[in-house]
């Protein structure tokens, strides 16, 4: 563990860095910089460094698992009254949906249609309406999430059908090991027949430390950056 000074000038340095990078990408792009929302991924990260970047000014913090999600919340809210917003960027376990509605302030991966149930029950409990992205999957791999762009219109439909649920938009991972560039081009089209539906459906959620100038180029509104911001996570899972 470093020195908490250590690491508040590391994670301002950080910050600096990808808000730059933000910056440099929006300029190339044609696009005001103040269209985009950077969200740090704090996963696997303790607490103390979420109310840094908090306290430096970041007031978007996502996290992927429920149960981490839920401890690292409470302690950072016994840590500071800083008010936040809290992501769930994460797969989606059905016995999880409940409880992820009960806190997260917009839920990026909903990707089939088995969650919209439990989700809505869990924002009515909660007694809240929560704003959720569908997930688009850009990749054949069923562990990294999402759903296949049809697919995606009518889980689109039934979210915008529920009334606890506020239908806000797409999320995407880009493929492992590729071009992000075609796999962006995709979700920029469907992110478009999503607003033909659905015209309050702005949000695309699409931008990791890799590949975060690829999808500012492509239409991304919300960056998802964890690396960049945090440094390198022990594991790679989730
Ligand atoms: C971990 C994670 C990120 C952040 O990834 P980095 O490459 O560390 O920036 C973004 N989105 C999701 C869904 C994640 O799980």
């Amino acid at each position: 563990m470093s020195h908490p000074d250590a690491r508040r000038d590391e994670l301002r340095d950080n910050l600096g860095r990808v808000r730059h990078r933000i910056a440099e990408a929006c300029r190339a792009a044609g696009r005001p910089a103040d269209e985009l929302t950077l969200i740090a991924i704090t996963k696997f990260f303790p607490a103390t460094d979420a109310v840094l970047l908090a306290e430096a000014g970041l007031t978007e913090l996502g996290e992927s698992r429920d149960q981490e999600a839920s401890a690292k919340l409470a302690q950072f809210k016994a840590l500071t009254a800083i008010p936040v917003h809290w992501h769930f960027v994460g797969r989606l376990q059905t016995n999880k949906a409940r409880s992820v509605a009960s806190y997260a302030d917009l839920v990026h991966s909903l990707d089939r249609p088995g969650l919209v149930a439990p989700l809505a029950s869990g924002a009515a409990r909660a007694g809240r309406r929560l704003p959720v992205l569908v997930q688009l999957s850009l990749d054949a791999d069923p562990d990294r999430g999402g759903s296949a762009a049809d697919e995606l219109l009518r889980l689109a439909d039934q979210v915008a059908g529920r009334a606890e649920l506020r239908l806000a938009g797409v999320m995407a991972i880009a493929p492992l090991a590729a071009d992000p560039d075609p796999a962006f081009e995709l979700l920029a089209r469907t992110a478009e027949r999503l607003r033909a539906a659905h015209p309050a459906a702005t949000i695309v959620s699409a931008g990791m430390s890799g590949d975060l100038e690829s999808a500012v180029r492509h239409g991304a509104t919300h960056l998802r950056i964890g690396t960049a911001l945090l440094g390198r996570r022990a594991t790679n899972v989730g």
